[in-house]
């Protein structure tokens, strides 16, 4: 029997996908118990197996006797606006979760980089931030708990669904970042914050010695953008380096924060960019 025909009559024709341009076949369980049968049975045969996502990234160079893609694992058990919590499944695209979580007044607030299809396992495995990452911390910073699959298809559980976890060793951060190297993560328990009302970002234009006065002018006042970066012109596409700041929260946060810009712009004035403009901006730097 061929390595797919044990894995057909292991998990159905249905997991069993076309192989890519590299000719390693292709297997996308539909569960978390699936992968945990087919990693038992690959530790078991000898079978090497690689981990995808949807697959946008770079190749691995490392051999491999079958690809397992996290792609039908596209579920959201749980979204809890309350609680401001989301239990999602590691093979859901970044942006579907994100507009589902939007639907619920609630905002998983990272902004990796990759495609629209990359999903939220491969964000977290590579712990990927964008420039979110200011106001709202690492990818580790918003995880409650991980559920993996070990390489011999042992269903590890670490952390949970809520704030407040029992102790013991963290595994949850050495998923953030591990590339797989701790398994594979088929769940993935999110913290959360508010859907911002108001989101607005500022542009300030200038020389880079003048704009990283201004930075450190806007951290001395205390404000609290969820995204601070200095631009190179070739970046930013404009004659000069920018300052960019996004303020995010409440509208009265925000109200609050705009006065401060002005105050620390050192005579410059910060102009606004429409919301379009704002999100291919971000989307850019990320
Ligand atoms: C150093 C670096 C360079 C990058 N360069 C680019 C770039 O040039 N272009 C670009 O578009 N994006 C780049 N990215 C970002 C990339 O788009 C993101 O990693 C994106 O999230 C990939 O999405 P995917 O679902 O297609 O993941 P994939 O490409 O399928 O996988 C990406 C990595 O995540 C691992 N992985 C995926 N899912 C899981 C899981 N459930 N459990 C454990 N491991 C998992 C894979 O083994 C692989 O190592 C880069 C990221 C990093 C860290």
């Amino acid at each position: 029997m061929t390595i797919l025909e044990k894995v057909t009559a292991l998990l159905g024709e249905g997991a069993v996908l076309e192989a890519g341009t590299d000719r390693v076949p292709r297997v996308a369980p539909g569960s978390p118990d699936a992968i945990a049968l087919l990693l038992g049975t690959a530790h078991q045969e000898g079978w090497r197996v690689r981990i995808e996502g949807a697959g946008t990234w770079l190749q691995s160079d490392a051999p491999a006797d079958l690809a397992l893609t996290t792609r039908r694992l596209d579920r959201i058990p749980a979204i809890e606006p309350s609680d401001l919590t989301a239990t999602a499944e590691a093979g859901i695209g970044l942006d579907q979760l994100r507009q589902q979580l939007a639907d619920r007044g609630a905002w998983l607030a990272i902004d990796p980089p990759g495609l629209a299809g990359r999903t939220l396992g491969s964000v977290v495995s590579t712990a990927t931030a964008g420039p979110l990452r200011h106001g709202f911390g690492p990818i580790k910073d918003h995880l409650l708990g991980v559920t993996f699959v070990t390489g011999d298809g042992r269903m590890v559980q670490s952390g949970g669904r809520v704030m407040k976890n029992v102790a013991g060793y963290d595994l949850t951060r050495l998923q953030a970042g591990g590339f797989g190297a701790f398994g594979v993560i088929v769940l993935v328990h999110l913290r959360l914050r508010t859907l911002p009302r108001a989101d607005v970002t500022y542009v300030l234009e200038g020389a880079r010695e003048d704009l990283t006065q201004v930075g450190e002018d806007i951290a001395a006042a205390g404000l609290t953008p969820a995204a601070l970066e200095l631009v190179s012109p070739a970046l930013a596409r404009r004659e000069r380096w920018v300052l960019a700041v996004r303020l995010a929260g409440s509208p009265a946060l925000v109200a609050a924060d705009e006065a401060g810009l002005g105050a620390a712009s050192g005579g410059g004035r910060f102009a606004p960019l429409r919301a379009e403009e704002a999100h291919a901006f971000w989307m850019r730097l990320a």
